[in-house]
């Protein structure tokens, strides 16, 4: 353990650890169960107060898929009153071609949508099911809704989806899409599947080399691990590369989550957290801030641990603790 100098400055919100898709490296099937219980709204709205108390300025919801809780809406309008310098959500898209204009209208900023193949079949297989049309609906709804920002996450697996590296990048350039291809990494499911599966960052990006401008892909200061290089043929268009897996990050991470169930989870690579449930359903947020504390020194000292690689990711659940 460490003790961190800054409180969290970026939190993500796991609103639901229910998801309609099984993507195969992130749950065995879709019957893998659920948690027994899971936030109300009144308790996720003191959630994010305390939150917002204890020093928190970015929120990202995510899941399971956000889009499945029924008052995503609503819970996005309460925390953009909350003046934080960023309001994001991670999706799988499914439910955005009706939910993209309610969301951005409600202050939501930016959105990221998961997508690992433009082949249906692949991408059907890929997911356990899921319809590659129903999410590029989605994402035109969310291009026409005017976030600021867009952008696609692809992870990619050996053998599956990477002779797709350079398709995906074009397609998503020519909508104004960033992609980001992200590492697999062995927390949850991606700790059953075979080593040869990951494709390293530095892989990828020789694969996309004839696209990209010279140099070391580069993170945007306060944001998350992501590195990013720039098209040759136009500075506005980048790629960016997620390697949790040949490289962690952890040094640089000053982010906290709160899993679907009120646990205060100080890293994406164990199970250890501080149950805040309680004071979150009193509506307690000096009581939340200082859970946020306890939970904060649990945080691994990131010199040393070296995050989604440690034996402990493989007990985690991506979906539960907010993938
Ligand atoms: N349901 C939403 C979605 O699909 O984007 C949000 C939750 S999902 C767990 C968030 C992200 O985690 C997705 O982009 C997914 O691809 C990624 N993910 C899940 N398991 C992973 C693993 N083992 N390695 C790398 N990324 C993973």
């Amino acid at each position: 353990m460490a003790v961190h100098p800054r409180p969290p400055r970026s939190v993500r919100l796991s609103l639901t650890d229910r998801c309609d898709l099984a993507c195969v490296y992130c749950r065995p099937h879709r019957k893998d169960g659920y948690l027994e219980e899971r936030l109300e709204d009144q308790a996720w709205k003191a959630m994010m107060e305390g939150l917002v108390r204890a020093g928190v300025r970015r929120v990202r919801l995510t899941g399971g898929e956000p889009l499945l809780h029924p008052r995503v809406v609503e819970l996005v309008a309460h925390l953009a009153e909350l003046a934080l310098e960023d309001l994001a959500l991670t999706t799988n898209g499914t439910r955005l071609a009706s939910l993209a204009l309610p969301l951005r209208q409600a202050g939501l900023r930016r959105i990221t949508i998961s997508l690992d193949s433009l082949i249906p079949e692949r991408f059907f297989q890929l997911t356990r099911g899921g319809h590659l049309g129903r999410v590029l609906d989605g994402l035109d709804a969310a291009l026409a809704a005017g976030f600021d920002e867009v952008k696609i996450n692809t992870v990619i697996l050996r053998g599956c989806n990477d002779d797709e590296l350079e398709a995906i990048t074009h397609w998503a350039w020519g909508r104004g899409i960033t992609p980001r291809f992200i590492e697999v990494m062995r927390v949850g499911e991606g700790a059953n599947l075979p080593h040869n599966v990951l494709v390293t960052a530095r892989e990828m990006q020789e694969c996309l080399a004839p696209l990209l401008v010279q140099g070391d892909a580069v993170p945007d200061p306060d944001r998350g691990p992501a590195r990013y290089r720039r098209a040759l043929h136009d500075p506005d268009r980048r790629v960016g590369f997620i390697s949790g897996t040949s490289d962690t990050f952890c040094e640089r991470c000053d982010r906290l989550r709160v899993a679907s169930n009120g646990v205060l989870r100080p890293c994406l690579a164990t199970n250890d957290g501080v149950d805040a449930s309680l004071p979150a359903r009193s509506g307690d947020i000096f009581a939340i801030e200082r859970a946020v504390a306890e939970a904060w020194a649990l945080k691994p000292d990131g010199r040393i641990w070296k995050g989604c690689t440690e034996s402990t990711a493989a007990e985690v659940s991506m979906r539960a603790i907010g993938g």
